[in-house]
Formats: structure tokens, C-alpha cells, sequence
């Protein structure tokens, strides 16, 4: 009776497990497919993880509501700008 086991649909890529996007370089621009980082690209993440993920976006939602950048609110917490930055998109620590 494990609920680690299970696993919810990605939050990010909401389990296309990759994103299309654009790439432009010299030779002009092209479509590319790049697998979702969050997920690794299986389209499914374990419970903990969404909520690492949903609790990031409260944090960034505060933020921005604040008016600050991610820079001035880590000042303010007395945090690395990278590991508030790992917090916002539901890292694992
Ligand atoms: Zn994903």
C-alpha cells in the first residue's frame, strides 16, 4: 500500500513528454522536438513531484506579484538565485 509507486501525468508537458518548438541558427530556423526536462520525457512523474511542481508556481506567482525579480526575492530570502530558481520549477532539492 505504497502511493510512491504510482505516478500522475506530468504537470509541464501534461504527458506529450516532449515540447516542438523552434531552433535558429545560421543555417535559418527549423522545427525541433526536445523532450520535457521535467518528466526526463516519460510523460509521468511521481505525486511528490506535482506537488514540488505546483508549490513552485505559488512561489513564482508570489513573486511576480511582488513586483521582484528572481535575483531580488533570493536576496530577500537570503537564497542562491539558482536554488530559488530550482524551487520555482519543482525541483527535487
Ligand atoms: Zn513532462
Amino acid at each position: 500500500m505504497s502511493v510512491d509507486e504510482s505516478v500522475v501525468t506530468c504537470p509541464k508537458c501534461r504527458g506529450a513528454k516532449a515540447f516542438e518548438g523552434i531552433a535558429c541558427g545560421a543555417d535559418g530556423c527549423r522545427m525541433i522536438v526536445s523532450a520535457c526536462d521535467f518528466c526526463k520525457g516519460t510523460g509521468a512523474v511521481s505525486p511528490a513531484r506535482v506537488q514540488a511542481w505546483e508549490r513552485g508556481r505559488l512561489i513564482r506567482d508570489e513573486r511576480v506579484r511582488q513586483g521582484l525579480t528572481l535575483h531580488e526575492k533570493a536576496a530577500l530570502l537570503g537564497m542562491e538565485p539558482a536554488a530559488l530558481n530550482g524551487l520555482e520549477r519543482g525541483r527535487e532539492p
